[in-house]
């Protein structure tokens, strides 16, 4: 799998994780100079495959493999290349070294294909810099939203002045969205940043749906008082009621299909080993396959936690501060992908994805498929994130035969 002068697919992976914001580990995130250097990296390995490699207005890196003649609809490949703090290596630029390594592959037999193949390196999935994901795909989605424009990150800087010193102009960004005729479907492959595959003993898995989310902030307002004095029926603690809510909120999810609930923040004021807490604020993460068990699922946790805080005579706030819709592969893209398993001798598995992808974005605009990858314990977004070398290769022969087999719908 090796092309004259482009490094293994496990020399660019190991390449990309040294290009990091800081030395010690590896952070990523978008408009950085580590950023522009990375974009640069892939274009000229984009370049050496045989694509033309070009930076498009939100700072993705794209490259083109033209088909039989020039100009026809693509199938686009890709993923990420910005990382969260403290990141792994594989997440997200896996996906787009490994396309990038069939590319070559198809330069190499001197095979054109009944239409193109686009690579992309989305510049920001992750949302790490700005608070909000998917700026790299939306906007080739065209579904952009331009009030990102004016969000702050860590620093103060707005996402306007970033691409101004990236050198973006922002009154280009609606150019970067591309229209359903130029693009034929997005396949994305990625780690599975779960531990089933492994469980399952298998090395790759089709994604048949991406779980959509839903994201509360909590908070109970009880009453502090002595820890000592307070006779434990006359309290309003607002700790107790949370607990009784978080066991609540695991059982509410266990009893429905595909559906996870955690809760990974918890704040408690005033904080103190001899006062009763006042208040307690936590968050809600809410994730399943299925819209309407999602929205049924968080109805009845509205409920619940209401019905708990007025038996403990505490006061319920609860805001929504994010919400995704699911999202449904392409049975035709999942189909091929199947026939793409089966001819390069790998068993067939199905399973849905919990975390959120590029993919999920680029469906507004094209049919949409993912292969996953097994990564180790199903550790992700942690340096420790590790991915076999013959998985890689499995992986890199699976999106080969799929891509030499593709017909578009
Ligand atoms: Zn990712």
């Amino acid at each position: 799998m090796m092309s004259n002068n482009l490094p293994s697919i496990i020399e660019m992976i190991e390449t990309l994780a040294l290009i990091s914001e800081d030395k010690d580990f590896l952070t990523r995130r978008y408009l950085t100079s580590q950023h522009k250097k990375v974009n640069q990296l892939v274009a000229d390995w984009m370049s050496v495959a045989g694509m033309k490699a070009w930076q498009d207005p939100i700072g993705n890196i794209v490259g083109r493999y033209e088909g039989h003649e020039n100009g026809l609809p693509a199938l686009m490949l890709g993923s990420h290349l910005d990382t969260v703090v403290n990141a792994g290596k594989y997440d997200g630029m896996l996906g787009v070294v490994t396309a990038i390594h069939c590319v070559a592959s198809l330069q190499r037999q001197g095979k054109r294909l009944p239409f193109a193949v686009e690579v992309i390196g989305f510049a920001d999935e992750e949302g790490t810099r700005f608070k909000s994901t998917y700026l790299g795909s939306k906007a080739v989605a065209g579904t952009f939203d331009l009030d990102t424009l004016d969000r702050l990150d860590s620093d103060g800087i707005s996402m306007k002045e970033a691409l101004n010193t990236f050198g973006l102009d922002i009154k280009n960004i609606p150019q970067a969205a591309r229209s359903k005729n130029e693009i034929a479907a997005y396949v994305e492959l990625h780690i599975e940043q779960g531990p089933v595959l492994e469980d399952k003993n298998l090395a790759a898995g089709i994604v048949t749906e991406i779980a959509g989310a839903t994201r509360l902030s909590v908070e109970i307002v009880g009453k502090a008082g002595h820890a000592g004095t307070v006779p434990l029926n006359l309290r309003q603690d607002a700790l107790v009621t949370a607990s009784e809510c978080i066991v609540k909120l695991e059982k509410i999810a266990k009893a429905s299909a595909n559906t996870v609930v955690t809760v990974g923040e918890i704040l408690i004021k005033p904080g103190a080993s001899n006062v009763i807490p006042g208040n307690a604020q936590f968050t809600v993460d809410l994730r399943s396959t299925e819209n309407s068990v999602r929205t049924k699922v968080e109805n009845e946790i509205q409920q619940a936690l209401q019905e708990i805080c007025t038996k403990r005579k505490t006061k319920l706030i609860t805001t929504k501060t994010h919400s995704a819709e699911s999202t449904i592969c392409s049975k035709n893209v999942i189909n091929q992908l199947d026939d793409a398993f089966v001819k390069s001798g790998h068993p067939t598995y199905f399973l849905p994805s919990g975390a959120g992808h590029d993919t999920a974005a680029m469906s507004d605009l094209t049919e949409t498929g993912m292969i996953f990858l097994r990564c180790r314990e199903g550790i992700s977004h942690n340096p420790a994130e590790s991915v076999k070398m013959g998985d890689i290769e499995v992986g890199f022969q699976i999106m080969l035969k799929f891509i030499e087999n593709f017909k578009p719908l």
